[in-house]
Formats: C-alpha cells, sequence, structure tokens
C-alpha cells in the first residue's frame, strides 16, 4: 500500500488513523456482525452513532443549546435554496460576494427573492475580502450571506463581517473545524463536510431555533425545510448513515488531539511552511492580498501556464496529487486541510525548491 499527499481541495483527505478504523470496523461494527452501512437507521446501534457525533460535535465548537446540529443531504449547493427558502421572510437578503460559491448562493436566492450584492472582490478576481465593517445592509433583510472560506480563491473572512444586527449565514464548507468559532455571531452556518470533516453526501448545518420556523416559503417542500429535519432528529428519512458515522470519527479524532485550539495552531504552523516559502520564492508566488489568506486553500503560480502544467506533472509523478488549480483560475492551488500532515507541506516545499532550482 502506499499513500500520497493528496492536496485536493474536496472530496479531500481524511485522517490515516480514522480510515484504519473504519476499515477494521468494516464487516462487524462491534458485535453487531454487520457493517454501519448495511445498519438500519432506526437501530439502537446507529442511534448512539449520530447521538455521539453530535455530542462530540456540539463539545468541539461549544455550540449553545438554543442552536439545532442538522445532518443533511445535497451537498453545501443544496443549502444555496434551502437558506433562502427556510429564511426569507421578507423576501430580502444581502449577500458578500467573495468568489463562485457565494456568487451561486446568490444567484439561487434571487429566485425566491430580492438578493443584494452588497459588496463584491469580484474587480481583482476575488483575490481579497472587501472591507465588511460599514456595508449597506438592507432595513428589512431577513439576514446576510457569506462564504467565510473561499475554497477557489484562497481568501477567508479573518474578521466577521458587521451585519447591523442581522442575522450572519455562513458557509463553512472548506473551514470547517479548523479553527475555533463563536457559533453565537451566526444565525446559521452550514458545510459540506467532504472539505475537512468526511466523505461527500453530508452536509451539516448549525442553527439558532428560532429561525427554524414553520412559516417557510410556500411550495418549500417536506425535505428542504430545516423544521422536517430539526422535529426528527435528522432521520426524518434515511440520512447519509455511513458519510455521517466516519463523520463522528473525524470529531473523535479532533477530540484526542486538542480540540480546534490545538487544530488552528497546527493549520496556522502548516500554512506558515507553504506561504513562507511563497513570499521568499523567484518562481512561484501566491495570489492573494496576504491578510486575506486561508489557512485551508493556497493558490499560487508561476505566471508561465507551461511552467505551471510542468510542475504540475512532475509533482504528481513524486507522490504529491492533486495541485492542478480550479478549472476557472489556472496555475496551481495545495489544499492543506486539517488531515494534511506538517510533514506532507514541508515535503510539498522541498519539492518546490528543487523545482525551482532546476529552472535556474
Ligand atoms: C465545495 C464547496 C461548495 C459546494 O459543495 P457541494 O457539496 O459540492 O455542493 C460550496 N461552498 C464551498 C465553500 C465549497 O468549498
Amino acid at each position: 500500500m502506499s499513500r500520497v499527499y493528496n492536496f485536493s481541495a474536496g472530496p479531500a483527505v481524511l485522517p490515516e488513523s480514522v480510515l484504519r478504523e473504519a476499515a477494521d470496523e468494516m464487516l462487524d461494527y462491534r458485535g453487531t456482525g454487520m457493517s454501519v452501512m448495511e445498519m438500519s437507521h432506526r437501530s439502537a446501534a446507529y442511534q448512539a452513532i449520530i447521538d455521539q457525533a453530535e455530542a462530540d460535535l456540539r463539545t468541539l465548537m461549544g455550540i449553545p443549546a438554543n442552536y439545532k446540529v442538522l445532518f443533511m443531504q445535497g451537498g453545501a449547493s443544496q443549502q444555496f435554496a434551502m437558506v433562502p427558502m427556510n429564511l426569507m421572510k421578507n423576501r430580502v437578503a444581502d449577500y458578500i460576494i467573495t468568489g463562485q460559491w457565494a456568487k451561486k448562493a446568490w444567484q439561487e436566492a434571487a429566485m425566491y427573492g430580492q438578493a443584494n450584492a452588497v459588496a463584491s472582490s469580484a474587480d481583482k478576481t476575488f483575490s481579497y475580502i472587501p472591507d465588511c465593517s460599514d456595508l449597506p445592509i438592507s432595513e428589512n433583510a431577513d439576514y446576510v450571506y457569506i462564504c467565510e472560506n473561499n475554497t477557489i480563491y484562497g481568501t477567508k473572512f479573518h474578521t466577521l463581517p458587521n451585519t447591523k444586527g442581522k442575522d450572519l449565514v455562513s458557509d463553512v464548507s472548506s473551514c470547517f473545524l479548523s479553527e475555533p468559532v463563536d457559533v453565537t455571531r451566526y444565525g446559521m452556518l452550514y458545510g459540506g463536510v467532504q472539505k475537512n470533516i468526511g466523505p461527500a453526501g453530508v452536509v451539516i448545518a448549525i442553527i439558532r431555533e428560532d429561525l427554524i420556523r414553520e412559516d417557510v416559503l410556500p411550495g418549500t417542500p417536506t425535505m428542504l425545510r430545516y423544521k422536517t429535519h430539526a422535529d426528527n432528529g435528522s432521520m426524518y428519512n434515511t440520512p447519509p448513515a455511513y458519510g455521517i458515522y466516519i463523520c463522528g470519527k473525524v470529531f473523535q479524532w479532533l477530540l484526542d488531539m486538542g480540540g480546534l485550539e490545538e487544530m488552528r495552531r497546527r493549520n496556522v504552523e502548516k500554512a506558515k511552511v507553504l506561504y513562507d516559502f511563497l513570499d521568499a520564492s523567484t518562481l512561484f508566488h501566491g495570489t492573494v492580498v496576504k491578510k486575506d489568506r486561508s489557512l485551508m486553500n493556497v493558490p499560487f503560480v508561476t505566471g508561465s501556464k507551461e511552467t505551471d502544467a510542468a510542475f504540475v506533472a512532475e509533482a504528481a509523478e513524486a507522490g504529491f496529487v492533486n495541485l492542478k488549480g480550479h478549472r476557472t483560475v489556472g496555475g496551481m492551488r495545495a489544499s492543506i486541510y486539517n488531515a494534511m500532515p506538517l510533514e506532507g507541506v514541508k515535503k510539498l516545499v522541498a519539492f518546490m525548491d528543487d523545482f525551482e532550482k532546476r529552472r535556474k
């Protein structure tokens, strides 16, 4: 068996210990004589798995009792519709456009009401986070929406916007559990888990109870109402059971490591290795304004398409895979999520350094 260093933006690297444990339990989950994949979601064994997963996530993030944790399907993209369908009481919401995911969410919301783009960094290819300290927030906005970590462009809101009292809704798909957060600053945060937590197919939403309402937009399907999932402990229908089980193992892994403070320490240390190299390199350059850099997704370029392509190919040959940048941006992108070890980043940097010297 040989594992590569996988810098994919998602689905992405998972902790090796989690994969090993899942492999050990594959044929017989703790004496049940079956795999978690084969188990009724109404069984006591499965109820214990989902209950523990929720409890551990609450511990990790310090989720207050008046917030619900919902495990759902449909990926982050389904939330682009569920958010307005459930939260647009006045049919007005303000969106901050910092990349493609925010833009998609904004365009989707426009199908249900008045979705205002109150700030955007499109003018400089989303390479920065706009100043959000004094935005023209709409008087009757139901919420203010952000994509907190921009997976494609490699920027992150290091300061949350001033929403002037409106509820903040945040897509945290690519920074989920990468550092501590103050959940009370949000009305809702959500993310697809395939970036930093588990297998694709699960989306987790953390939502303040008063936002889970009966009076959603007319025509909202049962499955797309937060209330349906909240009232049924995320088991209105068959949940993505195996995926949730793996998420639970990742929560355990994080708790064993010391929680999100320790995760942040490691992520900062890891990202610094790569950013310091990029800042000193004469061949490779980061593409993002320094103060807005993401800890998770690091885009970089050489300035030459041919050199970029040669680098991506040689890197893959050497066991550093999925370094090609997003098709809309080009260049390279190293996603260095929680489960990417420091060693992987150090080795990548050594490889980049060697590549640079060979090009001179
Ligand atoms: C990947 C990603 C999405 C889309 O996720 P899907 O689960 O494929 O719908 C949305 N937002 C962000 C920030 C992402 O990184």
